[in-house]
């Protein structure tokens, strides 16, 4: 288990809260309330972001950076299998972040909140002594009841993936090495830089595709699987062959296979299906959203295999921010 995971348990076992409109408190990609008398329910999650850590300012526009803010805790809400509807804002700002700065923040922000239906309703802003601190918060609503839970997973679900694993880990290296060009180059950057939240897909397999269990792709892979995993008590096997890599990243010498598993900031979705379900998902997915693969299935056994050419254990090497240093 990752360390990070390690100090939520513990929070989790010390302070989680009882009461009678929690649904459901700490434990996956959102909480979940139901005020009294709602028809439906209520997911909030929240992410902060620290300059240095989480972004470097070098590297994206202030519209950037709000967009990517925003849309990290959308993809949360999109792994509930909710609608975002409103979030507030906190952020501390260095004196060289002016009005200029603050306004193309929020023009990103909110251009991309607009899209899926979410409003900006408040936040608090302050002054840091140095760097970037921002946070987000999101109100998600379901449709109807329904809600994806990392918990629902069962023995012989078969495992999906929208979209391509390990895109933005290639755009995180070809930043680092200072290079854009080219056009796959510069789809990897726009990868990492602003992930597109798969607020459409999370809605559709909630209310239509009949999914189990989900979980977005925030660390890698290899350390979200073993959460939605942990969740259901379950395992899994991944069939390496089946995954949908970044092959191009093989062109600047990375490793397609190693960003696929363990590379993170993709904020895709994965998400289990009932095996007597699958055969309709695969027809009935449609077109115009991002698409899917099938790469595994879940186990009884309690282990996370990896298969190809030989089976191995796969052990989460995703990114975690309490790992001992580097
Ligand atoms: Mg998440």
């Amino acid at each position: 288990m990752m360390e990070e995971d390690r100090v939520v348990r513990l929070i989790q076992r010390r302070f989680a809260a009882a009461a009678p409109m929690l649904r459901l408190g700490i434990g996956d990609d959102a909480a979940v309330i139901r005020p009294r008398g709602a028809a439906e329910l209520w997911t909030i999650t929240t992410d902060l972001l620290i300059e240095e850590v989480d972004f470097r300012r070098a590297w994206s526009t202030p519209e950037q950076l709000g967009h990517r803010a925003l849309a990290v805790n959308l993809s949360d809400i999109a792994a509930m299998g909710c609608r975002p509807r409103f979030y507030t804002v906190g952020l501390a700002l260095p004196r060289d972040c002016k009005r200029g700065w603050i306004l193309q923040f929020y023009r990103g922000m909110t251009a991309l909140g607009r899209r899926h239906g979410a409003e900006l309703i408040g936040g608090d802003l302050s002054r840091s002594p140095r760097g970037i601190y921002l946070s987000v918060t999101v109100l998600g609503c379901s449709v109807g009841r329904k809600l994806l839970l990392r918990s629902a997973g069962r023995p012989g679900d078969l495992l999906y993936v929208t979209g391509t694993l390990g895109q933005a880990a290639a755009g995180l290296a070809l930043l680092e090495r200072g290079r854009r060009r080219g056009a796959a180059a510069r789809r990897a950057v726009e990868a990492h830089l602003r992930p597109e939240p798969r607020c459409e897909t999370g809605l559709w397999l909630c209310r239509r595709g009949r999914a189990s269990a989900a979980i977005d792709l925030s660390d890698g892979l290899s350390s979200d699987l073993p959460r939605l995993c942990r969740a259901s008590g379950v395992g899994a096997e991944i069939e390496e062959a089946a995954l949908p890599l970044f092959r191009a990243s093989a062109r600047w010498r990375m490793d397609p296979l190693e960003l696929g598993l363990h590379g993170g900031d993709d904020y895709e979705l994965l998400f289990a299906v009932p095996p007597g379900a699958a055969g309709r998902l695969e027809r009935d997915y449609p077109a115009d959203l991002p698409p899917v693969t099938r790469i595994g299935r879940l186990t009884a056994r309690r282990q996370i295999l990896l298969t190809g050419a030989a089976t191995s254990p796969l052990e989460p090497r995703g990114y975690d921010h309490f790992a001992p240093r580097r």
